[in-house]
C-alpha cells in the first residue's frame, strides 16, 4: 500500500523559473496547472508556456521512460494516421519556395516526409533522436538520405548548408524554441525557408474540461512546454532573423481513424471546415485552434 504521506504527483526538484521564452516578458497570466506543472500566458506576446520548466536532464529521463516508442511498428502505425500532413507540407513549401536543393528535417521520425521530399527532387537529410526512427529512415532511403541520430541542439552542422528546414510538431517540445530557430537560421542559405508545424491545444482542451470531459489532456506537459499563437510564432521567427512569415492551413492527423460514429463525423466536419475556410478566403483565413504550418525566409 502506498505511504499516505507520498504525494501522487511529484514535481522534479530540478526545475527553473523562467520569463517568457519568446519575448522575455515578465508579465503573465496563470492559465491552469497540469500534473503539477504551471502554465502561463505572456501578456506581451501571447505565448503560453510552462514555468518553472524542467531541466534538460529531467526531459531526457522522461522521454526515455515514457514517451518515445522504440518500436518501428508503432511508429509506422502512427505515420499511417497522419492523413496528408506530409503532402500539405511539400505543397506549401513548393508554393512558398519554388526550386529545390538541400532539405533538412529536424525530428525526422520514421522518414515519411523525407521520403516524399526525396521523390520531389530534394537532397534530403534528417536528425532524429530515436534509434528505431534512424534505422527505419536508413531502410527506406538508403544512401539517398544523410541521417544523424541525436538532438538538433547537440549537432554542429556547417552554416549556410540547407535550402529548406522542416520542424514538424517538435517546437512545442523543446525548452528553448527561440534558440532552435536561431540555429535553423544559421544552417539555412540566404533565401532558404523554414517550415514549422505547431498545434494549438490549450484553449480547446480547457473548453472540453469545462464541458465535463473526464481528465482531458490540457497542454500535454511536460512533453509539451509551449502553446504558440500566430503572434508568438511571428515574434519568435522575427527575433531569429526570418522575414516574410506566412501561416498556412495544415492537414490534420486523423485521430479518430479507428473509431466510427459521431466523434469521427464531427472531427471530419471540423477538418473540412478548416480546409474550406482557408481555400475560399484565398489562403488568408484559417479557423482558430487548428494546427498551422508557418513558413518564413532567411533574407
Ligand atoms: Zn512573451
Amino acid at each position: 500500500m502506498a505511504d499516505a504521506k507520498t504525494p501522487l504527483i511529484t514535481l522534479p526538484t530540478d526545475t527553473e523559473e523562467i520569463d517568457c521564452p519568446i519575448c522575455g516578458g515578465k508579465k503573465r497570466t496563470w492559465r491552469c496547472d497540469e500534473k503539477g506543472w504551471k502554465i502561463w500566458t505572456c501578456a506581451q506576446c501571447g505565448h503560453t508556456y510552462v514555468s518553472p520548466r524542467p531541466t534538460e536532464d529531467f526531459l531526457k529521463r522522461y522521454y526515455e521512460s515514457c514517451y518515445l516508442s522504440s518500436s518501428q511498428d508503432a511508429g509506422q502505425q502512427w505515420e499511417g494516421k497522419l492523413g496528408g500532413i506530409f503532402e500539405s507540407v511539400i505543397q506549401s513549401v513548393d508554393r512558398y519556395h519554388p526550386g529545390r536543393g538541400d532539405f533538412l528535417e529536424v525530428g525526422a521520425g520514421f522518414g515519411g516526409l523525407l521520403e516524399l521530399a526525396d521523390r520531389n527532387g530534394w537532397r534530403v537529410s534528417g536528425i532524429e533522436p530515436s534509434e528505431s526512427g534512424v534505422a527505419t529512415i536508413r531502410q527506406r532511403l538508403g544512401d539517398r538520405a544523410a541521417v544523424y541520430q541525436g538532438l538538433f541542439e547537440e549537432f554542429d552542422l556547417p552554416p549556410n548548408s540547407f535550402d529548406c528546414l522542416a520542424i514538424l510538431n517538435v517546437i512545442e517540445h523543446v525548452r528553448d524554441p527561440l534558440s532552435v530557430c536561431r540555429k535553423a537560421f544559421d544552417l539555412l542559405r540566404p533565401n532558404g525557408c523554414i517550415v514549422i508545424r505547431w498545434p494549438q491545444m490549450l484553449f480547446l482542451n480547457l473548453m472540453r474540461k469545462k464541458m465535463g470531459a473526464p481528465e482531458p489532456e490540457l497542454l500535454g506537459a511536460p512533453a509539451h512546454l509551449h502553446d504558440f499563437c500566430d503572434k508568438s510564432v511571428r515574434r519568435m521567427l522575427a527575433e531569429a532573423g526570418f522575414k516574410d512569415v506566412r501561416h498556412c492551413w495544415s492537414s490534420t492527423r486523423d485521430v479518430f481513424s479507428s473509431s466510427r460514429g459521431v466523434k469521427r463525423m464531427l472531427f471530419r466536419a471540423t477538418k473540412t471546415l478548416a480546409y474550406l475556410t482557408h481555400v475560399l478566403s484565398g489562403g488568408r483565413l484559417i479557423t482558430p485552434f487548428v494546427a498551422r504550418l508557418t513558413l518564413a525566409r532567411k533574407p
